[in-house]
């Protein structure tokens, strides 16, 4: 739509509660009752030069609304579209706002992955019907929350933009460093990767920077600096002038849509959008390190490629080769690395753990001769704890279905070993469509 960088909107949680709205009221209400409120808001940010605007949806999933009626849940987030529809026009888009659930995934809480993705869906669902352009998730804190969202917002077929929040130490709350999380939204498939919400637009410019190691579409949505309680309110302090300057340092770091958090107002928007006035976009995707595999802690240091197997090894071996180094995996042996379907139910994370890391070496796991008793949930199981690996795995699958489960559930960007027996395309296209890296042996 533009050369330059495109200007989001700012704050609709914090505008509405300026207007009265009453802090424990779901904002997702006064998408029904009161229309009009949200409605300003949006032409506000729209007058003050936004080129996307985010719709009132941010909580209206069913897990966070777990007091509201399934069918209500899915007006909001319609009525919610609707209302950014008709204020965007034709020259605004829409962006279907989806933010976390405010519960724990397993292994760390008790959210099923499946159900999470599902409750994801059904917002996805309800925003396209409303005739959101695009879908956006944002202030996640979990990447495999964020991947759930993701994986069932994809059902809609509409672009997707990812955002996480980010702590001072560069990391989300659960421990997921930025370039993993853009490398692993960025094979999914998503139209646009970014951060948004946390400390302000400064701490932000390190975090575009190595999100731009791995993936070429970075967005940027600062709060007005942290909040201070002031008469029982939350008070952003960044004016709007520092809040603009700040945000220009965010452009030529490289991000490719800019707007504001929790705090920012259309008068921040408007000076963001003079300040980025006639700025190029000046990020791109570099043509590196997309052969790479991650965990969702673990930062990808190494360009995989695959290796010669040197003379002298057993032909039951592949090999992974990095620049600097050989890792030989062991087909079908009981070293550590190795699960195989018998000893599926009890994954060896002791000698797991043990890899450090700096140790760039990857954890293979093999799905291989899985008993028919051995149901989805079990394979889903075991692969969820997998997130409590540091290092990245390669998963070796007998079957496109066990193959399929793994990879949904994995959190991170795993490796598939692609067998060599006329089923290659197969695979291919699994791990492509889920955001995975294709390793031949
Ligand atoms: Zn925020």
């Amino acid at each position: 739509m533009t050369d330059g960088v495109i200007i989001g909107d700012g704050a609709m949680g914090t505008m509405l509660q300026s207007v009265g709205m009453p802090p424990d009221l779901a904002p997702e209400k006064w998408n029904l009752d009161r229309p009009d409120v949200v409605r300003s808001i949006h032409g506000r940010y729209v007058e003050a030069g936004a080129q996307i605007i985010g719709t009132n949806t941010f909580g209206g999933n069913r897990i966070k609304l777990r007091d509201t009626l399934h069918e209500e849940v899915w007006q909001m987030n319609y009525a919610g579209a609707r209302l950014a529809r008709d204020v965007a026009g034709d020259h605004v888009l829409v962006a279907g706002s989806m933010g976390p659930t405010g519960g724990l995934l397993a292994p760390w809480g008790d959210l099923a992955f499946a159900d999470v993705m599902v409750a994801y869906q059904e917002q996805a669902e309800a925003l396209a019907a409303g005739g959101v352009d695009v879908l956006l998730i944002e202030t996640m804190m979990d990447m495999q929350e964020a991947r759930a969202a993701f994986l069932g917002a994809a059902k809609t077929r509409l672009p997707i933009g990812v955002q996480l929040t980010f702590q001072e130490t560069g990391r989300t709350l659960m421990g997921t460093p930025a370039q993993v999380a853009a490398g692993v939204f960025h094979e999914l498939g998503a139209t646009w990767v970014g951060t948004n919400c946390g400390t302000g637009p400064l701490a932000m410019v390190d975090i575009v920077t190595n999100m731009q190691l791995m993936a070429g579409n970075i967005s940027a949505f600062p709060n007005a600096g942290l909040p201070t309680i002031k008469d029982g309110h939350e008070v952003y302090p960044m004016e709007p002038e520092k809040f603009a300057a700040y945000a220009s340092e965010l452009a030529k770091a490289g991000a490719i849509l800019i707007g504001g958090c929790c705090g920012t107002t259309p008068h921040h928007i408007s000076l963001l959008r003079s300040s980025l006035k006639d700025q190029p976009f000046t990020g791109s995707l570099p043509d590196m390190l997309r052969e790479t595999v991650s965990s969702s802690s673990h930062t990808p240091c190494s360009t995989w490629v695959v290796g010669e197997e040197p003379s002298g090894q057993g032909d039951s071996a592949i090999f992974l080769a990095s620049r600097t180094a050989l890792f030989p995996i062991e087909r079908g042996g009981d070293s550590y690395h190795f699960v195989n379907a018998s000893s599926l139910r009890d994954l060896p994370l002791g000698s797991a753990w043990e890899v450090t890391e700096e140790d760039s070496s990857v954890v293979p796991v093999a799905l291989l001769n899985i008993p028919k008793d051995f149901d989805a949930q079990e394979i889903a199981a075991a692969v969820t704890e997998l997130q409590m690996v540091p290092a990245p795995v390669v998963f070796a699958s007998d079957t496109v279905s066990s193959l399929q489960i793994a990879l949904e559930h994995y959190c991170g960007r795993a490796g598939v070993l692609v067998p060599e027996d006329g089923r290659e395309q197969d695979y291919v296209e699994l791990a492509r469509t889920l955001g995975a890296l294709a390793v031949y042996a």
